[in-house]
């Protein structure tokens, strides 16, 4: 079997820091990449908070760039998806969708988070005809063409905005009266002339016979100026926040009501001595990738200074 000193599960901003400061220690790191590779970055175009690029940089490059820096301290880099853990012994025993089994003496988490759905069953209905949680990937497909976007935060403002160059019109749904989103982001949809923002309104449902052709929306629900009506549109966009992935943990870490990773104090430890959890599936708050690569580094120099004790 193989037996691992220090295996990195995720390989977002998070992922490949803790790699790179990993592989300098001389942990000799395995990193899983998991379902997608380079993580949730590389459904986005350009990264433009990233430090040190004054002019943006391709997400895609970026993750690339840090897959790179990795391997060349020495980081063996996988495909492929951990599927069970077993953190009540040691070593740590994992498994990966392959049916590979692993042995680590310590594991850094790094699974990052997925986008949420409303949860309404006609989303997975038009899901790829229709419904989508990207508009980078997707957005493409809906040249020209009439688009929502729902949710109110920075993640809405800026799917709206990328569509808005591409589509004739773009509708923001959100359930507030306000939008949560930055003021900057909120300026950028402002100053957009073919975004409309239609403020306490709902999704209750999706219709359309060859693929979508409308959302069925309620504005100010169960107040007496309530209005039910029809939004015809070409493609519904989600950007309502995400999900840590981390059921596969369940059991084993302590997990926040959200699922997130509880980590102690101001350290990347979990409930578990020698597994360590770094970015998005450890931080409800912040979720940008220069926290992540921040707190990707700390777990690494945690699992150093645990795996000098053993
Ligand atoms: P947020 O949690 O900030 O916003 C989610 C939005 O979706 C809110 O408007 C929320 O409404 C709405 N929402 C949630 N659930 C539902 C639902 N069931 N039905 C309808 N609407 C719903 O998530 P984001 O993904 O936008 O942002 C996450 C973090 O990442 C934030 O800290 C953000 O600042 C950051 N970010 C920064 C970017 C940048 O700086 N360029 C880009 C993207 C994200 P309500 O307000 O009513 O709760």
């Amino acid at each position: 079997m193989d037996r691992i000193k220090c295996l990195i599960i995720g390989s977002g901003p998070a992922g490949y820091t803790a790699a790179i400061y990993a592989g300098r220690a001389n942990l000799s790191p395995v990193l899983y990449c998991g379902l997608q590779t380079g993580g949730q970055l590389t459904t986005t175009t350009i990264v433009e908070n990233f430090p040190g690029y004054p002019d943006g940089v391709d997400a895609n490059q970026m993750m690339m760039d840090l897959q790179k820096q990795a391997k060349r301290f020495g980081a063996d880099i996988r495909d492929g998806i951990i599927t069970k853990a077993d953190f009540s012994s040691r070593p740590f025993k994992l498994t990966t969708d392959r049916g590979v089994e692993l042995e680590a003496d310590s594991v850094i988490v790094a699974t990052g988070a997925s986008a949420k759905y409303l949860g309404l069953a006609d989303e997975e209905k038009y899901k790829g005809e229709g419904v989508s949680a990207c508009a980078t990937c997707d957005g493409f497909f809906y040249r020209k063409k009439v688009v929502a976007v729902v949710g109110g935060g920075d993640t809405a403002c800026e799917e709206a905005s990328y569509l808005a160059g591409l589509c004739k019109k773009v509708y923001m749904i959100v359930r507030k009266p306000y939008l949560r989103a930055s003021d900057i982001m909120k300026k950028r949809v402002a100053e957009a002339e073919n975004i409309e923002i239609l403020f306490e309104t709902n999704t209750v449902g999706l219709y359309g016979e060859n693929g979508l052709e409308g959302a069925h929306v309620v504005y100010r629900k169960g107040e007496p100026d309530e209005k039910k009506y029809d939004l015809p549109i070409d493609g519904f966009f989600l950007a309502i926040g995400h999900k840590p992935n981390t059921e596969v943990f369940s059991g084993q870490l302590e997990l926040d009501a959200q699922g997130y990773i509880v980590t102690k104090g101001k350290t990347t430890h979990t409930s578990v001595e020698g597994v360590f959890a770094a970015g998005d599936c450890a931080d409800p708050h912040y979720q940008q990738a220069v926290v992540a690569a921040a707190t990707g580094a700390e777990a690494a120099l945690d699992a150093n200074e645990y795996l000098q004790t053993l």
